[in-house]
């Protein structure tokens, strides 16, 4: 059935093994971070088989798939008040910026007898989650105050909305942070969780401060990308999963459209190149899929010139192979379009 995305087990494998084996020379533990492929099971397994210890997710969803499993749940978005209690169910540590759900989490872990663990989100310049520094007294010893809750450590998040890299300025702060957190509030070995796939150049680099012991790595693993420039991290595979999608109608046709231009079906008035008369190919996959970001041609003669939501089109002029229709074609995925095709029940999977 196509669409169909194919994962390579062995180049997962191979990715998890080789961060593992980086990491691991400092001392960091990893908390493979599943979101991008939407826990899917087989990639699951993949991760405990390769030594993960702790799998993280955005959503409860994705980590009730692996409950019965025996690794540590992080959940990684900030929890919402409304689900405390199914955080306390399904996840053993969760990232929190808020006290009043911090006060739900506690509540739920006592009704349930369920310990929790609390990791807290510092600001550090990305302006996504995490409290002011100014108020990180003020909130430790109210979270302190909580009953049915351990503060495990501290955590950043960077490159994220706010686009800000780590650094040994900003992790450094974390690492201050983390001592006060030792010394005058006796949390002892404190988790001290120095953000995602962007902090790998630093760690490869080794700029990373010492004290720093956890990563949260999704996109390195799943796409074997550093995050700050998006470059391919040295032996590792960026094309673990690949898209295949059919080609349902081929003819050749004007590059502009002919008539009045009003809007797009996304409600956007799209602007056209005039490169003449071209061939075109239509692929039975589109937004729906892929969401806004385009899977990318392996083959690089194609280019691709735009989708609705359940078609592709792709220019198929300077192409060497001679498609028809029914043939395949192939692509590699960003973030954006994995997150996609795999998130899309009308995309099917294959392992091999
Ligand atoms: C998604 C996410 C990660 C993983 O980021 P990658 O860039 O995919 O490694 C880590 N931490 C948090 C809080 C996240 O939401």
């Amino acid at each position: 059935m196509y669409p169909k995305v194919v994962i390579d087990i062995n180049k997962f494998k191979h990715n998890v093994n080789s961060l593992i084996k980086l990491c691991n020379k400092y001392d960091i533990n990893i908390s493979a971070v599943s979101k991008v492929f939407c826990a899917d099971e087989k990639l699951i397994s993949a991760l405990i088989e390769c030594g993960i210890k702790e799998i993280a997710d955005s959503r409860i969803q994705n980590l009730k798939k692996f409950q019965d499993k025996d690794v540590n749940k992080l959940l990684l978005r900030l929890p919402a008040i409304s689900e405390a209690e199914e955080v306390v169910k399904y996840s053993n540590i969760s990232l929190n910026s808020e006290l009043e759900t911090m006060e739900a989490l506690g509540q739920a872990s006592q009704s349930l007898g369920k310990a929790h663990k609390i990791i807290l989100m510092l600001e550090l310049g990305d302006l996504r989650e995490g409290i002011l520094t100014e108020n990180f007294k003020y909130t430790v010893k109210e979270i302190l105050k909580i009953k049915g809750l351990e503060l495990a450590g501290l955590g950043v998040n960077l490159t994220c909305y706010g686009a800000i890299k780590p650094t040994p300025i900003n992790l450094g702060e974390l690492v201050k942070f983390a001592k006060i957190l030792e010394d005058k509030y006796g949390i002892k070995n404190p988790i001290i969780s120095g953000g995602n796939s962007s902090t790998l150049p630093l760690l490869i680099n080794g700029t990373v401060p010492s004290e720093i012991n956890n990563l949260r790595l999704g996109e390195s693993i799943a796409l074997g990308k550093e995050t700050v420039k998006g470059t391919v991290i040295d032996g590792l595979f960026d094309d673990t999963f690949t898209l295949e999608a059919e080609i349902i109608e081929l003819k050749v046709k004007n590059s502009v459209p002919t008539g009045e231009i009003c809007q797009d079906a996304f409600g956007k008035v799209p602007v056209f190149e005039d490169k003449g008369k071209i061939k075109r190919a239509i692929l039975a996959i589109g937004k729906q899929d892929f969401a806004s970001s385009f899977p990318i041609p392996l083959n690089k003669d194609l280019e691709i010139m735009g989708a609705s939501s359940d078609h592709l089109i792709v220019d198929i002029t300077n192409s060497k192979i001679n498609y028809k229709t029914g043939d395949i074609i192939k692509f590699k995925l960003d973030y954006g379009s994995l997150l996609g095709v795999m998130t899309s029940e009308y995309v099917s999977k294959e392992y091999i």
